[in-house]
């Protein structure tokens, strides 16, 4: 008799074309070679990744050269394993073994020292990121985007595995803060505002006392900040009000009356969907700028974490959906993680991330780690006032934070 085939192998089987190995830091491609990866990707997962995605940056600097962009080189920047001496070389590596090439670029850019670029809490604090708004910070990511574009163009041209796509990693565009039930939301920054006030002048400043409309769905809790993201296109501001009861957080208010909560509510929905088409066209710049003049495009795609609603990301996901397909203009396809929502993209293609929250804790971890390591950094942060004992523990924390979020069975891919 021959074997029979139950439906669950069916629906892995279909789920596993196109799988991608997926390298989040260029430290893994420094201690392990190639060949080595794809072993144990096919261990994992019982199939051969079609794809491999590379960052084009680390935490701590650039992969390679880019011209006209004067930040540092990451301390992991090559000679690589199994023998390759530069970005390139690494390229050339897994696109000879017959891999399609991804490139992924983190738009925050936690190397970039320049304030007048970074994102802005509410009260004018400035973290340690890139705005994504901000037109300067769209020609750096564009041109270090573009200048890995075109390193794995000319070296592939005799290998089997091409470009294939290129991914703006959005998970993290917006960290949020908070002390004292009062939320640090970001971002504010000059042209954060700029965009917002030419929406309507009087949004922002419903968000600039305490409580705000913010205070409806996100609470400041002892272990980081409670959050609802069922946010929808279709949302009202009762569906807004109705859910902050739910969660009981609408006691922080002074007048809980609900003509008052759907007024903050109305608020809060006009800021998100601004926020999502800020976002929204700030990515479609950057791949702009990427891609100008290329013959060929590779799919652009950005990562998501998977909530209706990612606050840290500004973006709504059946917004992305949208009925007229405009959102194609900018991109060609989302990546999220599928266990965490049941949402079903009808029009936007998608595929699985598989990693809880997608990179979050994993780029938290990584970016942790470029930031202890390097002294100017760590007393600018205020690192530099942990103890080291209390520094390794963090590490220790966020580290194990990441590698729980694995999804690494053929069943959580189902
Ligand atoms: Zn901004």
């Amino acid at each position: 008799m021959p074997r029979r085939m139950f439906s669950i192998e069916k629906r892995v089987r279909q789920n596993l074309d196109g799988a991608v190995l997926d390298l989040q830091h260029a430290a893994i491609f420094k201690y392990e070679a190639p060949a080595a990866l794809i072993e144990t990707f096919r261990a994992t997962w019982g199939v051969g990744p079609q794809g491999v995605v590379l960052p084009v940056t680390a935490p701590d600097g650039l992969l390679f050269p880019v011209e006209g962009v004067g930040e540092p080189f990451s301390a992991f920047s090559g000679p690589f394993a199994g023998g390759a001496k530069d970005f390139r070389e690494v390229v050339y590596c897994f696109s000879q073994l017959g891999l399609d090439i991804y490139l992924l670029v983190d738009p925050t850019m936690p190397f970039n020292k320049t304030e007048a670029l970074h994102v802005v809490d509410i009260v004018g604090d400035s973290s340690a990121q890139v705005c994504t708004s901000n037109p300067r910070a769209q020609e750096i990511v564009g041109a270090i985007l573009g200048t890995g574009i075109d390193i794995v163009n000319e070296t592939t041209k005799s290998t089997k595995g091409k470009l294939r796509g290129v991914i703006i990693d959005c998970v993290d565009l917006l960290p949020m803060g908070g002390r004292d039930e009062r939320l640090e939301l970001t971002c504010f920054c000059p042209s954060c505002e700029k965009y917002f006030n030419a929406q309507d002048p009087l949004i922002l400043k419903h968000f600039r006392t305490f409580p705000n409309p913010w205070n409806l769905l996100l609470k400041v809790g002892s272990t980081g900040i409670g959050h609802v993201h069922n946010i929808r296109a279709n949302s009202t501001p009762e569906d807004v009000v109705g859910l902050c009861r739910q969660k009981n957080y609408h006691t922080v208010f002074e007048d809980k009356s609900t003509s008052a909560l759907l007024g903050h509510a109305d608020a809060l929905l006009e800021y998100i969907r601004a926020r999502h088409n800020l976002i929204v066209t700030s990515i479609g710049k950057m791949f702009r700028e990427a891609l100008e003049g290329l013959d060929q495009q590779p799919r652009r795609i950005i990562l998501g974490e998977g909530h209706q609603y990612d606050w840290t990301s500004g973006l709504v996901m059946d917004l992305l959906d949208n009925v007229d397909g405009s959102t194609l203009e900018y991109f060609d396809e989302v990546w999220f993680n599928p266990s965490s929502t049941e949402i079903c993209l009808e029009r936007m293609p998608f595929r699985s991330y598989m990693w809880a929250r997608s990179r979050y804790y994993i780029d938290s971890f990584f970016q942790l780690a470029a930031n202890a390591s390097d002294p100017s950094r760590r007393t600018t942060l205020g690192l530099g006032r942990l103890p080291v004992p209390k520094l390794k523990a963090l590490l220790h924390q966020r580290l194990n934070q990441a590698i729980a979020g694995a999804a690494s069975g053929q069943t959580s891919l189902a």
